[in-house]
């Protein structure tokens, strides 16, 4: 009888830790099994990761904007092109009356049409071009690549154009800039320089005073309204031509430099 109980409680205890190892090892199976989706899932990353960063490498357009780790690069600025429409939002400049007295060309009328036709025909190119009127308050300390302030002398029948840097201690720069106007503008229009009519309101312009001294600046007398009225008026294409030939001219060899 005793011996039969003894039997009976070892074959309880082996059926329990039977029980017990069978849970163990399923325990271990689902903690391998883990273990193992884990390190796959880190794999695929990895791959992943080591892809990205080749094809980025390999500059393969569609990784481009996928950068891992790296900022993407800033564009240069853009060259910031001003142009003064000479007496805008100030007064009519030189006029052409008849014998009536009445207004037949005015120097403003003249400035804003060509200013636009410069900015019309520089649209597209790598700069920012903008029109300022004669005094406009963004004068005051302007840090720009070029300014070209366009103006007409008076309705006398003179022909030919001028154009000045400041008289008071000019930039290699600024210098640079008058000799690509003088180098393009006469090819454009057909006009020769004038000389001897260079006044102290071109060499000391306002704008010359009030622009920071790192500003590339000129002045420009495009023609006389009265004897180059015709091209002023009709042949406004060929006198922008001539100025956005210039700021070009001086652009790329900024460029260049
Ligand atoms: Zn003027």
């Amino acid at each position: 009888m005793g011996e039969h109980l003894i039997l009976v409680y070892n074959q309880q205890i082996t059926s329990e830790q039977s029980a017990l190892c069978s849970l163990c090892h399923s325990m271990r199976r689902d903690l391998l099994g883990r273990i193992q989706r884990i390190f796959l899932l880190i794999s695929i990353l990895l791959l992943l990761v080591i892809g990205l960063l080749s094809a980025q490498s390999a500059e393969l357009p569609w990784a481009s904007g996928l950068r891992v780790g790296r900022a993407q690069p800033t564009p240069p600025p853009r060259p910031q092109v001003v142009l003064i429409s000479g007496h805008k939002d100030s007064d009519s400049g030189a006029v052409c009356t008849d014998t009536a007295n009445n207004v037949t060309l005015a120097e403003a009328d003249v400035t804003t049409d060509v200013a636009q036709r410069v900015v019309a025909s520089l649209r597209g190119a790598p700069y920012d071009v903008e029109i300022f009127a004669e005094f406009d308050e963004r004068l005051n300390g302007l840090r720009a690549d070029a300014l070209v302030s366009l103006h007409a002398d008076s309705c006398v029948s003179y022909s030919g154009y001028k154009a000045a840097h400041r008289d008071n201690d000019p930039s290699a720069a600024d210098s640079r800039l008058l000799a690509c106007l003088d180098q393009h503008y006469p090819g454009a229009t057909g006009l020769a320089y004038h000389p001897d009519t260079i006044t102290r309101d071109m060499i000391d312009y306002h704008a010359f005073r009030k622009i920071e001294r790192s500003t590339p600046a000129v002045i420009l007398e495009m023609g006389f309204l009265g004897g180059d009225g015709p091209l002023l008026t009709g042949g406004a294409d060929r006198v922008a031509a001539g100025i956005v030939e210039s700021i070009r001219c001086f652009l790329d060899e900024t460029e260049a430099s």
